[in-house]
């Protein structure tokens, strides 16, 4: 049985990676361990946020006196700082074996097994494809707090704010698919959660890329329907905010939280407009009225 210890930098988003990806690793036989005694040690992180890309980097730099002496652990980098940097941590780190960009996160408990098997080689998992998603199947079990849950309803971000770099690191806008997060969100009621945390880059365009016209105020009715007995979101866009969100807010006040994180970004139209935020000031009041 092979063992991993894993450490998570950056947002929510990485936190709920990082406990699927350990559920995952659990069902597939790998058990995790301290850092001394782990055969690769997972860095999963982020690169939107300059701090948590500069501790992965400093990260990383504190295993070559190991590496020269035992020749191990190997290191795992995932997550988006691997899709923007992992090349680099490659070439530079000879103990970085592994990198996978966060739409390769289902394939991550397969490249380790590979990696371990053939441990001469690299393992590169790189998000090439902007739309595609190789999901990890299942709820996030493993996790720090057994009370509180993230669950991500949509990937990626197709709005290309002038200063962002999420849509490059983490792709086009994604939906899953409405089942799925129920069937999450109910695995982890029985399992014992109290709270959760809808996720995504901007969560009020859930199901614009569905056909059928399910929307995100219809996941948070369902969601709250699911027996969970607090449920919160986050983040939301200005300019896809929507009044029936707040009807469900309203009608389902015994279990959603009464929180919005509405980002305004600037107070200026010609800000705004150079950030390519989609919405004037007005617009913004508009949408808090
Ligand atoms: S909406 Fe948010 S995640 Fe998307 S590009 Fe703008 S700042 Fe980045």
């Amino acid at each position: 049985m092979y063992r991993y210890s894993i450490k998570v930098y950056g947002c929510q988003m990485n936190v709920y990676d990082g406990d699927k990806l350990k559920t995952a690793l659990g069902a597939a036989g790998w058990s995790e361990a301290p850092e001394e005694e782990a055969d690769v040690v997972i860095l999963n992180g982020c690169s939107i946020r300059d701090k948590a890309e500069q501790k992965v980097w400093s990260d990383l730099g504190r295993f070559a006196p190991r590496w020269e002496r035992e020749g191990r652990p190997f290191v795992a980098v995932t997550g988006c700082i691997a899709q923007n940097a992992g090349r680099k941590m490659l070439s530079r780190f000879p103990w970085v074996r592994f990198i996978s960009g966060p739409r390769h996160i289902g394939a991550v408990p397969e490249g380790l097994d590979r990696l371990m098997a053939c441990p001469g080689e690299a393992v590169a998992l790189l998000d090439d494809d902007p739309r595609a998603f190789e999901e990890l199947e299942g709820a996030p079990l493993e996790r720090g707090n057994p009370w509180k849950a993230y669950v991500t309803i949509a990937h990626g971000c197709d709005n290309f704010c002038s200063y962002c770099i999420v849509p490059y690191v983490r792709g086009r806008f994604l939906s899953r698919s409405p089942g799925e997060i129920l069937e999450e969100m109910a695995a982890l009621v029985s399992d014992g959660v109290k709270e959760i945390t809808l996720l995504g880059q901007n969560v009020n365009s859930y199901g614009a890329d569905f056909i059928d016209g399910y929307t995100f105020s219809r996941l948070l009715r369902d969601g709250a329907a699911t027996g969970v007995e607090r449920l919160r979101f986050v983040t939301s866009h200005p300019k896809d905010f929507t009044p029936d969100i707040v009807d469900v807010m309203v009608e389902r006040s015994d279990v959603i939280c009464p929180s919005i994180n509405l980002p305004i970004q600037s107070g200026s139209d010609r800000i705004l407009k150079m950030m390519n935020r989609g919405y004037t000031l007005d617009q913004y009041r508009r949408a808090m009225e």
